[in-house]
C-alpha cells in the first residue's frame, strides 16, 4: 500500500524532521526546502548508492564535482540561454503567472478570467553578479544542469585518467531553475539536486547503449524499494525533445499527484561535446551545432589505430535526488493494521537508505548501568561505519518503537536490567515487529546482515 495523499508524506515529513518548507520563519519561500536531521540522511544515502553503483561497482566511470556558478559562455554554446525556457502566460485580471502547457483550458486556474497574454518564452536559468561591479555584465549563471560542466572537463578528465571509449564522467549536484509555478512538495522546486551521468560511447553503438542504461536505471530504482509496478518508459514525442536530443526515454513514477518523470535518460548525440568544441569544421559533427570561435580546446577522441578524430556521443541518465526521495517515501509509507484494531505507521525504507540504522534504548531512562551499556553498544555499532546509530535515552520503550517505525529505523537493541547481569539484549525488527534475545557481542553481525553486508 502506498501513501494515500501528499499531504500525509509531508506532514510526516514534517513531523518527523525529514524536510521543512524553507525560509518558513520569514512567511517562506515558495519551490525552497530545507532538510532536517533525517531528511539528510536519507538524502545522502540515496546519493551514496547512487556513487556507488555508478562509480563504485564499475570499470568505466569517473567522477566529478564542477562549480556551480557558470560562465554565460557555457550556457550561450550549450544553447540554454537561446532554449532553456518555457512559455508563460499571464492572467490580466489578477496578475498571476501560470506556464502555458499547464493551463488544460485557456482559463486563470486561480481567478477563471479568459483575458490572458500570449504565452511568451521565459528562461528559467537564474543569474548572479561576479565580482564587486554590478553593471550587468560580469555576471554568471547558477547551472540549470550539472550535465554541462561535465562536458567541459571532458579533456581534463581524458588527460589525466587515459580513458578510452566507452566511458562515464558522473557527478551530484545542486541545479537551479526558476520554474514558473513550483509545486508539489519537493516534486518540482526551484533548487533540487540532480544524478548525472554523461557515458561517452563511439557514435553508431549509442541507441544500444541508450537501451542498456534505461534497464540499469529500472534495476537500480527497484533496488532502492520502487516496485516496478509502479514506474512506466515513456518514449519523449520528437516534437517536445529538448533541443540537444536524438531519442529520450523518461522513466515516470506514479507520485501521490499523478504519473510524471522520475528521471530523464537521454541520448544527446554529438551536440554537447561539438557545440563546445575549437575545431568544429575538422570535425565531423553530426548534429547542428552553433559555431564556435571562443572555445580554447578540442573536445573530441583520437582513435589510436587510425589517428582519427571523432567527437562521441554521449548517453545521460539524470535523476533528481529529490523526486527520488519522494517516490521512495511513498513506496515505503504504510500504514498497518493491528491487532485490537490499532493501526501502526510504518516507514518500511531499504535498511541502507534508513536514515538511522539502529536505536540503542536503555530500558529506563538516565539508569547509570543501563545508559553505560547502550553507550558501549552504540559506540560498537557507530564504528561499523554502517550509517548514523542512535543513543535513544528517554524511557518508554513501546512509544520509542512506534517514533522509529515512522522514520524508519530498522533495528532497535533494547537494553534492561538482564542484560547487566547475562551480557544479552532485545532486538526488535521493524517490519515483523518481532523481537529475539541475542548476546551483545552478536549484534554487529547482525546488524551487517540485516544491510547485506555480511
Ligand atoms: P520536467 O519535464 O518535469 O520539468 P525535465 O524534463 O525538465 O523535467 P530534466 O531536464 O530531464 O527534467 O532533468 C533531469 C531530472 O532532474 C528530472 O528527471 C527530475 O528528476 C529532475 N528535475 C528537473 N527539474 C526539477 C525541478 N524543478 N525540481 C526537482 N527536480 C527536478
Amino acid at each position: 500500500m502506498t501513501a494515500k495523499t501528499m499531504d500525509e508524506l509531508v506532514s510526516l515529513c514534517k513531523r518527523r524532521g525529514f524536510i521543512y518548507q524553507s525560509n518558513e520563519l520569514y512567511g517562506g519561500l515558495q519551490g525552497l526546502y530545507d532538510y532536517g536531521p533525517l531528511g539528510v540522511e536519507l538524502k545522502n544515502n540515496l546519493k551514496q548508492a547512487w556513487w556507488k553503483a555508478m562509480v563504485y561497482d564499475r570499470d568505466d566511470v569517473e567522477g566529478l564535482d564542477a562549480s556551480v556558478l557558470t560562465s554565460p559562455k557555457v550556457l550561450q554554446y550549450s544553447g540554454h540561454e537561446d532554449t532553456f525556457t518555457d512559455p508563460l502566460i499571464d492572467c490580466r485580471s489578477c496578475n498571476s503567472r501560470w506556464r502555458a502547457d499547464d493551463l488544460v483550458e485557456l482559463r486563470c486556474p486561480s481567478c477563471n478570467s479568459e483575458d490572458l497574454t500570449e504565452p511568451r518564452p521565459f528562461n528559467l536559468m537564474f543569474k548572479t553578479n561576479i565580482g564587486p561591479v554590478d553593471d550587468g555584465k560580469n555576471f554568471a549563471y547558477l547551472r540549470p544542469e550539472t550535465a554541462q560542466q561535465i562536458f567541459t572537463n571532458f579533456k581534463n578528465v581524458l588527460d589525466s585518467t587515459s580513458r578510452s571509449l566507452p566511458f562515464g564522467i558522473a557527478q551530484i549536484g545542486k541545479a537551479f531553475r526558476n520554474e514558473v509555478t513550483p509545486r508539489n512538495f519537493i516534486f518540482r522546486t526551484r533548487e533540487f539536486e540532480q544524478m548525472e551521468l554523461e557515458f561517452f560511447v563511439v557514435p553508431g553503438t549509442d541507441e544500444k547503449w541508450l537501451d542498456f542504461w534505461v534497464q540499469a536505471r529500472l534495476k537500480w530504482w527497484a533496488d532502492q524499494g520502487i516496485d516496478p509496478k509502479n514506474l512506466e518508459l515513456h518514449k519523449v514525442k520528437s516534437h517536445e525533445l529538448s533541443h540537444y536530443s536524438k531519442t529520450t526515454i523518461d522513466i515516470m513514477y506514479g507520485f501521490p499527484h499523478g504519473l510524471e518523470e522520475l528521471e530523464g535518460i537521454a541520448n544527446r548525440s554529438d551536440f554537447d561535446l561539438g557545440s563546445h568544441t575549437r575545431d568544429q569544421a575538422e570535425l565531423n559533427i553530426k548534429s547542428k551545432v552553433k559555431e564556435n570561435p571562443d572555445s580554447a580546446t578540442r573536445l573530441a577522441f583520437q582513435d589510436k589505430q587510425t589517428n582519427a578524430w571523432e567527437v562521441p556521443y554521449v548517453i545521460e541518465p539524470s535523476a533528481g535526488v529529490e523526486r527520488g526521495l519522494l517516490a521512495i517515501l511513498n513506496e515505503a509509507y504504510k500504514v498497518e493494521k493491528l491487532e485490537g484494531g490499532k493501526e501502526r505507521l510504518v516507514l518500511a525504507l531499504k535498511p541502507h537508505l534508513a536514515p538511522i540504522k539502529a536505536a540503542v534504548i536503555p530500558l529506563k531512562r538516565n539508569h547509570v548501568g543501563l545508559v553505560e551499556q547502550a553507550s558501549k553498544i552504540k559506540k560498537t555499532l557507530q564504528s561499523l561505519q554502517l550509517g548514523r546509530i542512535l543513543l535513544e535515552n528517554s524511557g518508554n520503550i513501546g512509544k520509542n518503537y512506534r517514533r522509529h517505525d515512522e522514520v524508519g529505523t530498522p533495528l532497535c537493541v533494547t537494553v534492561d536490567f538482564q542484560s547487566l547481569e547475562d551480557h544479552t539484549v532485545t532486538l526488535r525488527d521493524r517490519d515483523t515487529m518481532g523481537q529475539k534475545r541475542l548476546p551483545v557481542s552478536e549484534v554487529p553481525a547482525h546488524l551487517q546482515g540485516m544491510l547485506g553486508i555480511k
